[in-house]
């Protein structure tokens, strides 16, 4: 397997294989795969997939390794692992189409950084920023600014695709529209590494907007945060961002950080910011949403830049403070917007029913929800039992809302059982024959999704 890359630093064999690629925040059993290749670019990438499908042998793609649902992570044993992060060159940017080449390894905040030197934007922006941007588009990331901008399926124009016996293909392009068939770019995004080895993005970057300002509206409990998201929607405002937090969220990432959140009252909060080139526009709007949620709020903050900072520092890192600091189950449901309140209220109605201490956080403009159920003195045994009953429960109501089990982690291994669980078996016989089409042999992150 060494001749697949001469370069002996970059394959890893059996015992080799660095203990990165053998532990997951939340998959307990991961299994030793076969070998650990990091291509640099695509021809290596084309002789690993072909000798992978000579011999076969099962393949999963690795970015930096956030995946949420343990999409990345060897389950069965026996795998190559292609770690894509040394593909990570920015190659170009075109001022004309508006478009950044790129290739799967850079970093999300690589990304940012580097267009917004430019006086560009590239709107997607999940809590992961060391994520790749190779991962966020396996797994089609949303993150904060999805409510105004979209999710990461909106800034893909094309990308290179090795399939499972090593044919390229390039899929998407620069122009605007295309009816030319069926849209096969948009199939692979999202697709968890089970279709395609993506090798190269071209990725949609926009003008950089010239102002924002974000504040904070403090509650007394999540409910009245909740109808007061759906009466700032409503009313027709369209913030960048708007995240709901609940005060237990903030008080984990507080005692990480060791800093404090901008607001000390009450008991959930709304982060939101409102972005634009106008600034007296962008305050005037502010205003406005001030006076329509008087009545609901118990704080209203306007921050300032180092205030801004601070409390969306507090956001990005809740997770990071919640792996440090305690055991959870992550979940990443979403329902129609109207629907979202009565979600919030189911989640603390299952608290009660089976005492299991549940917090939320997360993209309320899109209906999106981080229910983190928390493990706390429960046994192994106990905890098994109990999250099961708890998960059975909330993926029914998902269902009876018109919600889907995942917005933006993906299905990956972990929530796989309610994703098969409340969709339509048509559905997915449609992409297992998507996938028997691509990828006969099985090959590409077998085991993951369905
Ligand atoms: C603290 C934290 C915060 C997060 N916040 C968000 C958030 O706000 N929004 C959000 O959407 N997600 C979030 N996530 C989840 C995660 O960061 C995203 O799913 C991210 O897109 C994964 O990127 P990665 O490079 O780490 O990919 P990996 O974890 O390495 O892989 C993820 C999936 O993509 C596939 N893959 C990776 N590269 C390729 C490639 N080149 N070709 C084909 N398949 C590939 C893998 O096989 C796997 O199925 C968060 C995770 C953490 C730990």
């Amino acid at each position: 397997m060494h001749h697949l890359i001469k370069d002996t630093n970059r394959v890893f064999i059996g015992d080799q294989i660095p203990e990165k690629y053998l532990i997951d925040n939340n998959v307990k059993n991961v299994n030793r795969p076969k070998a650990v290749f990091l291509p640099l670019n695509e021809d290596e990438v084309v002789e690993i997939v072909k000798y992978a499908h000579t011999n076969d042998i099962k393949m999963i793609c690795r970015g930096a390794g956030t995946g949420a649902v343990g999409s990345q992570v060897p389950v069965l044993g026996d795998e190559f692992i292609i770690d894509l992060s040394l593909m990570n060159q920015i190659k170009s940017l075109d001022e004309e189409t508006l478009t950044l080449t790129v290739g799967p390894g850079v970093l999300l905040e690589e990304v940012q950084k580097y267009v917004e030197n430019k006086g560009y934007f590239y709107p997607p922006d999940p809590g992961s920023k060391m994520s790749t941007i190779g991962g966020n588009v396996s797994t089609n990331a949303g993150g904060m600014r999805a409510l105004k901008y979209g999710t990461t399926r909106n800034y893909v124009r094309s990308m290179n695709v090795v399939l499972s016996d090593g044919t390229k293909v390039k899929l998407g392009g620069l122009t605007i529209k295309d009816s030319s068939g069926y849209d096969l770019k948009d199939l692979f995004i999202g697709s968890e590494g089970t279709l395609g080895i993506i090798t190269e993005i071209q990725l949609k970057i926009i003008p950089k907007p010239k102002h924002q300002k974000s504040m904070i509206l403090a509650f007394n409990n999540v409910v009245e945060a909740t109808d007061t998201v759906l009466s700032i929607l409503k009313n027709g405002f369209m913030p960048t961002a708007l995240e709901l937090l609940e005060k237990e969220a903030v008080l984990y990432s507080e005692s990480f950080l060791k800093q404090k959140f901008p607001s000390q009252v009450g008991n959930a909060y709304i982060l939101a910011t409102i972005d634009g080139n106008d600034l007296k526009e962008i305050e005037s709007t502010i205003l406005v949403i001030k006076q329509l949620v008087e009545k609901q709020v118990i704080d209203f903050i306007i921050l300032d830049e180092a205030d801004e900072k601070l409390a969306w520092m507090i956001r990005d890192n809740i997770l990071y403070a919640l792996y440090a600091l305690t055991q959870f189950e992550m979940l990443d449901e979403v329902v129609p917007i109207n629907q979202f309140g009565k979600m919030i209220r189911y989640t603390k109605e299952l608290q009660e029913k089976h005492k299991i201490e549940v917090l939320n956080f997360g993209h309320a403009g899109d209906g999106n929800i981080h229910t983190i159920i928390l493990k706390k003195d429960y046994s192994d045994e106990t905890w098994k039992v109990k999250r099961v009953e708890f998960l059975d429960d909330l993926y029914d109501k998902v269902k009876e809302l018109g919600g889907l089990v995942s917005a933006e982690h993906g299905i990956g291994y972990t929530k796989k059982s309610y994703f098969l669980k409340i969709t339509d078996s048509n559905k997915i016989e449609i992409m297992r024959a998507i996938k028997n089409a691509l990828d006969p042999k099985n090959l590409l992150n077998p085991t993951k999704v369905f």
